[in-house]
């Protein structure tokens, strides 16, 4: 009989394109028919044909406290009862922003916005303006959203300029960006020494969680810093996934590195829709309406979404939040990597903060072309043979994965026995 999750995805591709409302839910990359939710609650979902899973996709990110938390749900509630939104200031808005500035020592001055495609967008239209110049460093791996001038693959030659890495981006835009190696200061350098004075800004994933994951290098960021800092030119932590998510100071707190601005979502919504963009004073006076860099949102700030992440913020708070989530996390890689060697398999994983990166290769990959390396086809099974089991990981072998704090040790412990179950019997 087809499968309730079937005939919602037959439905959905008549009215929506690939029937989903962003590519990576179509299980394109790993084959099969998406899961369609109805219900979350803690570490747990439920699909369409009522299975249960224990999910460490987290909505890609922003559920750090799990599905449905009763403090971020009464606060929503309770914030609609006084009306969605009002287009004009509140003040649950100045309050996020102060908890902002006050947790991430780079944020000056903050502003809200609604996804991190427009804190990412806005943040480079502000370097922009405050350098008066046009040109982008970006990381090949990194994905920042899906604005024009980041939609940009690697062009032909390392110091050459990037090309549309999607139809409908102008050549003219993605010009202006160019795409080098993550973790190779050199190149950056390289960069740096032949086009310094034309460079606005670099833009980086302090850790890559959009091709798998991939960690810093020692110095890699501090060098960027400081190349930076040399030629002028503004850097641009994207922290839209690593922000609240590695720890309580973000990324930068973690390696001790200022940037001069970072972009925030996920995490900072709660799971609604929202996100920001600040640091330095004297850049972010550059925004309108004090400064000439125009920037504006109808549902920007909206009160809704700042009362889900104000929720989420304080449970961050709470002494030893991080440690917990990292220990579960690692408790989670550990357990995994273990297991794979316990039955041979070509298998590692790690874990920073409550992010996690499964890599089917024998050591842990440093760069985009290693992670290009591993074996998809063993993800792709290992994906669907946990997924029957009632494990949904993210439906790519090239994201992140996310543990909240709801995952407890019987959700990792079970986790666990159904990887233990699938590797037992991986060669058979
Ligand atoms: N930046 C990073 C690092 C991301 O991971 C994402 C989304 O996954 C974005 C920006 C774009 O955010 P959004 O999907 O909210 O537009």
């Amino acid at each position: 009989m087809i499968s309730r999750n079937q005939q919602l995805f037959e439905r959905s591709q008549k009215y929506i394109p690939g029937g989903v409302n962003s590519p990576v839910r179509a299980f394109k990359s790993v084959g099969g028919t998406p899961v369609f939710f109805r219900r979350g609650k803690g570490a747990h979902v439920w699909d369409a044909d009522d299975k249960t899973y224990i999910d460490y996709v987290g909505s890609w990110g922003p559920l750090i406290l799990g599905h449905a938390h009763p403090e971020v749900i009464e606060a929503v509630e309770a914030a609609a009862q006084n009306g969605l939104t009002f287009g004009a200031p509140t003040e649950a808005e100045l309050e996020i922003a102060e908890l902002l500035c006050k947790l991430v020592s780079s944020i000056e001055q903050v502003r809200l916005v609604s996804s991190g495609t427009e804190a990412t967008m806005s943040a480079i239209r502000l370097a922009r303006g405050y350098t008066s110049r046009n040109r982008i460093i970006k990381f090949e791996g990194c994905y920042h959203g899906h604005d024009d001038a980041l939609l940009v693959k690697a062009g032909s030659g390392a110091l050459t300029f990037g090309h549309p890495s999607s139809a409908g981006v102008p050549e003219e835009t993605a010009s202006s960006t160019m795409v080098l190696d993550y973790n190779d200061l050199a190149g950056v350098e390289q960069a740096f020494n032949q086009f310094g004075d034309k460079i606005a800004a670099v833009i980086v994933e302090p850790v890559a969680g959009n091709m798998n994951l991939v960690a810093p290098k020692p110095g890699f960021l501090a060098g960027i810093r400081e190349l930076c800092t040399k030629h002028g030119s503004v850097l641009i932590f994207d922290e839209v996934m690593t922000g609240f998510r590695v720890g309580l100071e973000c990324a930068q707190g973690l390696f001790g590195i200022k940037p001069d601005l970072t972009t925030l979502g996920k995490v900072i919504g709660g799971g609604m829709p929202m996100a920001a963009f600040g640091g330095r004073r004297n850049i972010m006076q550059c925004l309108a309406p004090v400064g000439a860099v125009y920037q504006a949102g109808t549902l920007s700030g909206n009160p809704v979404a700042v009362a889900a992440g104000l929720a989420t913020l304080k449970q961050v708070q709470a002494p030893r939040f991080y440690e917990n989530l990292a220990a579960s996390t690692r408790q989670l890689t550990e357990g995994l990597a273990g297991a794979a060697k316990k039955h041979d398999i070509d298998f590692c994983a790690q874990a920073v903060g409550g992010m996690f990166g499964l890599y089917f290769r024998n050591n842990l990959p440093s760069s985009y072309a290693e992670v290009m390396g591993c074996d998809r086809e063993a993800f792709n099974r290992f994906f669907h043979a946990m997924l029957r089991e009632g494990i949904y990981f993210a439906p790519s072998a090239f994201e992140a994965g996310f543990v909240s704090a709801a995952h407890g040790e019987t959700e990792i412990s079970d986790t666990l026995a159904a990887a233990e179950r699938i590797f037992s019997a991986w060669s058979l």
